[in-house]
């Protein structure tokens, strides 16, 4: 495949990786996570939705397509725009989705377009694929933002559509390589917060192989510059329903709908339950 499948390019993005970035969102992705905030970025196809603008007491509708096929080449001219922010910030580019690893063989185009820039990249990923395409895709990466988001597979299964398996092995293979992963666990109440999965997930992560500093004989990046991530890190991302217009848009069932946001203030006693593993943790991206 010479194109993949966009639906965002977002320059001077400060939540996804290190230093200023541009993030890269391919459309598609396997799963169907109840909280989704980019429910746009499943389908991998194009699609059509009326946008509905409110301007001094009028409102508009608005066609719009999302999701435009893309060549490597249009690619990286948008991501090279930015150039002397990433060398000045010891930024790059994040390739985010949707879920990247759905498009396997344009990702890696653009990863190894944007090593031989010496861009560092960064890869947010959900971390279902096979272990083959991980290990494909492993030495292209500088650092992967990996959600983890349900231990018990057949909750796993109920809530995001499917096994976690994969999304488990994958992430022990990453650890054990000594890549450079950040885990992100998104926050949700009464889906993600409860005692037994926490519990299960704080006996999961005990369990992992986490190199307690990166490995020195895997270049973190092109960029000698850029700090090596701390391991073991972990972000908690609090639930927010700011996709719920999205929802409408699509004319997707949002099954979320009326929870409210959860605070980053709520998170204080889970950032401590991770701390006292001898984990980094942040709230937010
Ligand atoms: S993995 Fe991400 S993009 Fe895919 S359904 Fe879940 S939240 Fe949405």
């Amino acid at each position: 495949m010479n194109k993949g499948l966009i639906f965002d390019i977002r320059r001077f993005s400060v939540h996804d990786g290190p230093g200023i970035r541009t993030t890269v969102f391919f459309k598609g992705c396997p799963l169907t996570c109840w909280w989704c905030h980019n429910p746009e970025s499943r389908d991998i196809r194009p699609e059509q939705s009326t946008k509905h603008l409110a301007l001094d007491g009028r409102s508009f509708e608005r066609e719009e397509t999302t999701g435009r096929w893309m060549s490597v080449e249009e690619v990286m001219q948008e991501i090279l725009q930015d150039r002397i922010f990433y060398d000045e910030s010891d930024g790059g580019v994040t390739f985010s989705g949707g879920e990247p690893m759905l498009q396997e063989g344009f990702l890696i185009k653009l990863l190894k377009e944007c090593h031989e820039q010496g861009i560092h990249t960064t890869l947010d990923t959900s971390g279902f694929a096979s272990i083959a395409s991980i290990e494909k895709i492993a030495n292209w990466v500088d650092l992967f933002l990996y959600d983890l988001k349900i231990i018990h597979d057949e909750m796993h299964i109920k809530y995001t559509g499917e096994s976690n398996q994969s999304i488990l092995e994958n992430l022990k293979f990453l650890y054990t390589s000594g890549k450079n992963v950040i885990l992100r666990f998104p926050v949700i109440p009464g889906i993600t917060d409860t005692p037994e999965n926490i519990r299960d997930l704080k006996e999961f992560i005990t369990h992992l192989q986490i190199p307690t500093s990166p490995n020195p004989d895997i270049p973190t990046s092109p960029n000698p510059q850029i700090p090596a991530s701390p391991n073991p890190h972990i972000s908690l991302l609090p639930y927010h329903a700011m996709a719920r217009e999205k929802y409408r848009r699509f004319c997707m069932s949002n099954p979320m709908e009326g929870i409210p946001n959860l605070k980053p203030e709520a998170l204080g006693s889970l950032k401590t339950v991770f701390e006292s593993m001898g984990l980094t943790v942040s709230i937010g991206g």
